[in-house]
């Protein structure tokens, strides 16, 4: 049987419009009761990578989530909701920032922080992952500057314990090391539902510093893969191009083939996203083909500090796991040579202060 995946639209985030939006978005899957079931506990699991307000369009957006808890207490489950942002920023403060605090009061929702850690093969998640009956996923529609793009398998990374996250990046700093760390995390978390928040999406520089954009969309599906491969046709990428998704699909967690795909509500092709700009590779990599690996060698990323937005706030030196960031009041310092090039610190900056440098042969293929 093919797995299914929802494609609804939604034009903004007027609280009206997206519950009636995610209520047609599960109703396509079964209805919520489906995956959902009465006096279960259920975690909500969004994306609040930072404190950065809805408008900026980094984290999942509150009314998204206020619908979902609609929906889940509509099951007669109860809601409660838990991440962990990037680097050394608190729960608490990600909570507040992110405008999640005052949904959760107004919903008489419980905000998860970490109390307790259990390890599992070797990676530490926040206990409160293994305290629940379901796991309710709801990434956001995002490039990303290490792993190409952040959708519904990366989200899952947030269940790792605060700064623990920056240990795992120092411990398997390339990309195609990272990528087994980060499939490990989700084939253990793995969630039960998932809903991508794509109304307002992020190209270019993100998780947190690209340009915001406008797809209008939220994908919705069981299958965390298949979600993740309709973002990338969506956005005119082949799913396997994605590392995250080949790994998964390579695992068998996850459907990547879209032959075997049932897409309901809009199709991919009247749903297309233009001019979609990711960070990174994968598009190059599929037209050099087997020159890809050695073209790779001789293309440089790097972060740098532009002073004139630093606020010196010290987030990104207290997230570096190679301790390769020096803040200074003039001019701050980072250790290129101790730098692994994980990109927490561009991910994590609140100010989008941290830029990545390309060289010249990076700035010829248009990367
Ligand atoms: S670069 Fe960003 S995170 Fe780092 S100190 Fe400056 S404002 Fe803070
Ligand atoms: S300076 Fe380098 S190692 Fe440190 S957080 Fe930034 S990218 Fe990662």
């Amino acid at each position: 049987m093919k797995t299914k995946v929802a494609i609804v639209r939604c034009k903004n985030y007027d609280r009206i419009e997206v519950e009636q939006a995610v209520w047609k978005a599960f109703d396509l899957l079964g209805g919520a009761g489906i995956f959902v079931k009465k006096g279960e506990k259920v975690l909500i699991k969004p994306n609040i990578l930072s404190a950065r307000p809805p408008e900026d369009g980094v984290c999942t957006h509150p009314e998204v989530i206020r619908a979902v808890i609609k929906s889940v207490r509509d099951c007669g489950a109860v809601p409660f909701i838990g991440d962990n942002p990037g680097g050394s920023i608190s729960p608490a403060k990600a909570y507040e920032g992110s405008g999640l605090a005052s949904l959760a009061k107004e919903e008489g929702v419980e905000l998860k922080e970490v109390k307790d850690i259990k390890v599992v093969n070797g990676i530490p998640i926040a206990a409160y992952f293994f305290e629940c009956d379901k796991i309710i996923n709801l990434p956001k529609m995002k490039t990303h500057s290490l792993m190409g793009l952040t959708g519904a398998v990366k989200n899952m990374y947030g269940a790792v314990a605060g700064l623990y996250k920056s240990e795992l990046h120092k411990k398997f700093p390339s990309p195609e090391e990272f990528v087994k760390v980060l499939v490990d995390t989700f084939e253990i978390t793995r969630p039960d539902l998932v809903l991508m928040d794509g109304v307002v999406a992020m190209d270019r520089q993100g998780p947190s510093s690209g340009r915001l954009r406008y797809p209008g969309l939220f994908v919705a599906g069981e299958d965390s893969v298949a979600v993740d491969s309709v973002f990338a046709e969506l956005i005119g990428i082949k799913p396997l191009d994605i590392l995250s998704t080949k790994e998964a699909y390579k695992r068998k967690l996850g459907e990547a083939d879209l032959k075997n795909v049932e897409i309901l509500g809009g199709s991919i092709k009247e749903n297309l996203v233009s001019d979609f700009n990711i960070p990174g590779t994968p598009e190059l990599i599929a037209i050099l083909g087997p020159c890809a690996k050695f073209v790779m060698r001789f293309i440089k990323f790097w972060p740098s500090i532009d002073e004139r937005l630093c606020k010196k706030c010290m987030i990104c030196r207290d997230s570096c796991p190679v301790s390769a960031i020096t803040i200074n009041p003039n001019k701050s310092v980072m250790d290129l040579k101790k730098c692994i090039r994980c990109m927490c610190c561009h991910e994590v900056c609140p100010h989008k202060a941290i830029e990545l440098k390309r060289n010249f042969l990076a700035k010829v293929f248009g990367l």
